[in-house]
């Protein structure tokens, strides 16, 4: 793995797990107030990892990760990253670039659609990472940005039919997702470190 994708992994894991009290707070409101526990565990686990993972090329690197994430997130949220950083691992050849990286995760994303079962739509994760996706290849970060910007905050009004949040029913309307804001701030440490 090259020194860019070690900053990479380096800032998204550090980004997620500095906004644990921001994610539990939002689990809190729709679920069972773990979302920022798990994932800073999940993301720990990652950090301290990072030797070995660094030390891999980057589809192996990923699929590393999404294999720590697997076993260290739990709850929901746990498989579906594992799933989407192992997918596009497995996925993502030698040659990354903007196409690349968009069929990559355009891949990961159904493969995290079809463990979930689920799709956009129903207030998960997914609405940021498919209206994300469709303007990767484009490869303008600024868009890439304030699209996921936009799509977490989208989930707001919406009535979750996936998750535990949808045992509130209308009562989950009015919050923004957990897992879409995670990967809001996973899309936005990616453009961080792409912008240099
Ligand atoms: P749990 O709900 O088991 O406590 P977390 O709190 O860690 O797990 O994660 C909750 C997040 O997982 C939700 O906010 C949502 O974005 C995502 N999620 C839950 N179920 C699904 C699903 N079936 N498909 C896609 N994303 C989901
Ligand atoms: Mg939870
Ligand atoms: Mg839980």
């Amino acid at each position: 793995m090259t020194a860019d994708l070690r900053t990479l992994v380096d800032t998204v894991a550090r980004r997620v797990v500095d906004h644990a009290d921001e994610l539990t707070r939002l689990d809190q409101a729709i679920g069972d107030g773990d979302h920022g526990v798990n994932m800073r565990r999940g993301l720990e686990a990652v950090l301290a990892d990072l030797d070995a993972i660094a030390a891999k090329p980057a589809g192996d690197a990923l699929k590393q990760v999404g294999t720590t994430l697997v076993m260290k997130v739990g709850g929901a949220s746990g498989p579906l990253y594992g799933t989407l950083f192992s997918e596009f691992g497995k996925t993502l050849g030698p040659e990354i670039d903007a196409t690349t990286v968009a069929a990559a995760l355009a891949a990961a994303i159904e493969k995290v659609k079809a463990r979930g079962k689920s799709e956009t739509g129903q207030k998960t994760m997914l609405d940021v990472l498919v209206p994300v996706q469709a303007v990767v290849a484009a490869g303008d970060l600024a868009r890439i940005r304030a699209v996921a910007a936009e799509s977490a905050a989208a989930t707001v009004p919406m009535k979750a039919i996936r998750g535990r949040a949808s045992f509130l029913g209308e009562r989950s309307i009015g919050h923004m997702d957990p897992g879409a804001r995670s990967s809001q701030l996973i899309v936005e440490a990616v453009c961080d470190v792409l912008e240099g």
